[in-house]
């Protein structure tokens, strides 16, 4: 405890200061450009990997980055995406999946975690990629099932994500895009879930190409009064 409050003095005394003009701003209001939904897992830290700024990005953070499907759970993470889509009107959706992931270790190995009745529960959201990765590579080991793994409940977390009314309705108009990445606690990489070749790619900084992690706007042209 004392090195939380250490460091809030320090924030508080070498932080704040120097950016007291940005927090005066947002003691009013936000206005995030991105929801950010990931793991709640201590090593991933979305505002330091991506160098934001308080009021950048609305972060939501739960066990194994799951988006429980519309109308099956009600909780907080669905709450929180539509309050972020519907009001403060974020331009894009990330799920962001990372390595080494606790939760997905467990969804490997349910005996494990068969004395925590509310985590098994939880990762029922999840199995979706269970099943994934047990049908079509069977054959997978270790890591490499692991990272296989990750990378199908962040896709199946971004198919349940299109099933909430509110980000489905904004997608179809253009004003949301979702995306799906894995962050490598490791080496500081990015890979991102392309829907067009239905494989994840590394982000590469020279050309800071984000991939297409959804269909195209269906009603965005219809929209556009005609000139
Ligand atoms: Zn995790």
């Amino acid at each position: 405890m004392e090195r939380l409050l250490e460091g809030f003095d320090h924030f508080r005394r070498h932080v704040f200061p120097e950016q007291r003009e940005l927090f005066k701003k947002l003691a009013t209001g936000q206005s995030p450009h991105t929801l950010f939904i990931t793991c709640a897992d201590s090593r991933v830290m979305p505002e330091m990997i991506f160098s934001a700024l308080p009021g950048e990005i609305f972060v939501y953070r739960n066990i194994g980055n799951i988006v429980p499907p519309y109308a099956q759970h009600v909780s907080g993470v669905v709450a929180a995406i539509e309050y972020a889509v519907k009001v403060l009107q974020v331009r894009h959706v990330v799920i962001c999946g990372h390595s080494d992931c606790g939760a997905m270790k467990a969804l490997q190995a349910p005996a494990k975690i068969s004395h925590m009745p509310s985590v098994a529960a939880w990762l029922k959201h999840a199995d979706v990629a269970r099943y994934v990765v047990a049908e079509n590579c069977p054959g997978l080991q270790g890591d490499d099932a692991l990272k296989r793994l990750i990378e199908e409940n962040v896709v199946g977390q971004l198919e349940h994500l299109r099933t909430l009314p509110a980000v489905a309705a904004a997608m179809a108009n253009g004003s949301v895009s979702i995306h799906g990445w894995v962050y490598d606690i490791e080496h500081a990489e990015l890979r991102m879930f392309d829907a067009v070749t239905g494989q994840f790619v590394p982000f590469d900084p020279a050309s800071r190409k984000v991939p297409e992690a959804t269909p195209h706007a269906r009603f965005a042209m219809a929209m556009t009064p005609a000139a």
